[in-house]
């Protein structure tokens, strides 16, 4: 072997990183290692005296550090072994020694040196396993990584096996949800239906007085009333709300195989139709439901205690919205891109009103949550690159912003990166700056544009 190689970081007196042609080290089994970097390292062994290693290569995943004979050699020292004994000199001086042991010589380290290096690798190996088992069981993480859920629906995730079981003790007061404004209130009573699309609720949200990095202002729910199972689509204007419908209609009932019996909505313009002075005229959302043999349903004006699963199910997404924002240090124009995250959570966990998830009853198969990760934490990002074709060495730090609708992996937000928003399966996630940390963000202005008719946006 021509290099010396180490798989620690410690030591080092220079770091050099690589060439991209340069990047693997050939085995004699043909087997390729990546090469993280080359440095230079230094020993000080048992003669007092120091060795300096140059052009070390940094491989995390080799299992030893060695030092290679003829590489010592070419740098100026003069290797010898005999009686189980090798010796490093240059210039008639004895610099180092090392023992037969196991087929290899193990260098003699001054103790002081070596204590420091052992000492720091245990520690360091030791907390670090020790902070990622706790973390991994921790309440509070598993409480950001889905959206600022419940305790109770945290516990029911590990009554039900979706969850491994959670450390409860660390789970305290979470400002970012008072932040946030969480609220509990159910409504009681309301007839269920038994099967999937026989009911859809729909409800509008917005415009919200920021717009999300894609420029849409408001979003549209439809959500099955038996599973819960929840449909989100961004507009930018209430208009859209029939096309939507089209859309969601043709995916949904080409999926399951079933047709959507009802829909139920508040009695709002977009869905019914305008005022005029003799009633509300038929709109196109109304005749396009009859032509299909659809029931609309509407709940009243003005009456709160009527308010449909849609509507309280849009609220509480805002405020998961909200707690997520407080809980990052993004841009709020991200708040589309935290509302996708949290539909995507709400339809794997369960609620109060069905027993099993909604992502359950919805596809015939239990929800995995464990690719989970908190919202806006920091992480490393590995690409692909379309020149290469294959994924890039290096890696981009960015924010951890959803789950892609199409694919595994994950999404992320690059504010320096050419391409702002990206997604790779290959990423370092830094959830633990995010659990514990303290970070104050300053109260975001994402509130929903309100008229004194915003119920009945036509009613003047
Ligand atoms: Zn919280």
């Amino acid at each position: 072997m021509l290099h010396h190689v180490t798989n620690s970081t410690q030591g080092f007196l220079t770091i050099r990183r690589l060439e991209r042609n340069q990047r693997t080290l050939k085995l004699g089994d043909g087997k390729e290692l990546y090469v993280a970097a080359v440095r230079t390292l230094e020993l000080i062994m048992k003669t007092g005296l120091c060795i300096k290693l140059y052009d070390t290569l940094y491989i995390p995943e080799i299992s030893r550090n060695l030092v290679s004979g003829p590489k010592l050699d070419m740098d100026g020292f003069y290797v010898s072994h005999g009686n189980g004994r090798l010796t490093i000199s240059s210039n008639s001086q004895v610099f180092g020694t090392g023992l037969l042991d196991g087929g290899l010589y193990k260098l003699e380290l001054d103790d002081d040196f070596s204590k420091s290096l052992l000492s720091y690798n245990i520690n360091e190996n030791s907390t670090k396993t020790k902070r990622k088992r706790d973390l991994e069981t921790s309440s509070m993480l598993w409480h950001q990584r889905l959206g600022h859920i419940s305790r109770d629906r945290l516990s029911r995730l590990v009554k039900d096996e979706v969850l491994p079981s959670l450390d409860f003790t660390d789970f305290g007061t979470c400002v970012k949800c008072l932040k946030g404004k969480m609220t509990t209130a159910t409504k009681k009573g309301a007839t269920r239906s038994s099967n999937l699309l026989e009911i859809i609720h729909t409800d509008i949200s917005g415009p919200y007085t920021i717009a999300g990095i894609t420029g849409h202002t408001s979003f549209i729910t439809f959500i099955d009333d038996y599973s819960r199972y929840m449909y989100l689509y961004l507009i930018k204007d209430k208009s859209e709300s029939l096309t939507t419908f089209k859309d969601y209609k043709i995916e949904v009932e080409n999926q399951l195989d079933l047709k959507i019996k009802v829909v139920r909505s508040d009695r709002g313009g977009e869905y019914y139709g305008r005022h005029t002075d003799v009633g509300q005229a038929s709109g196109p959302f109304y005749e396009f439901c009859k032509g299909q043999g659809i029931v609309n349903q509407y709940t009243m004006p003005g009456t709160p205690q009527q308010n449909g699963v849609a509507e309280r199910r849009n609220r509480t997404l805002m405020n998961m919205v909200r707690s997520m924002l407080a809980n990052s240090d993004l841009p709020s124009f991200l708040w589309t891109e935290a509302l996708k995250t949290a539909v995507h959570i709400l339809n794997r966990v369960p609620s109060k009103s069905v027993p099993k998830t909604p992502y359950d009853l919805w596809t015939g198969r239990k929800p995995s949550l464990r690719y989970m990760k908190v919202w806006g934490c920091l992480a490393e990002a590995k690409l692909y690159n379309p020149f290469l074709k294959k994924l890039d060495m290096k890696t981009v730090t960015c924010y951890f912003i959803g789950y892609p609708d199409h694919s595994k992996g994950y999404r992320f937000y690059c504010p320096t990166h050419v391409t702002r928003i990206v997604e790779t399966k290959h990423a370092h996630f830094l959830e633990d700056s995010k659990v514990s940390g303290s970070s104050v963000n300053p109260d975001s202005d994402l509130q929903e544009v309100t008229t004194s008719s915003a119920a009945d946006p036509d009613l003047d």
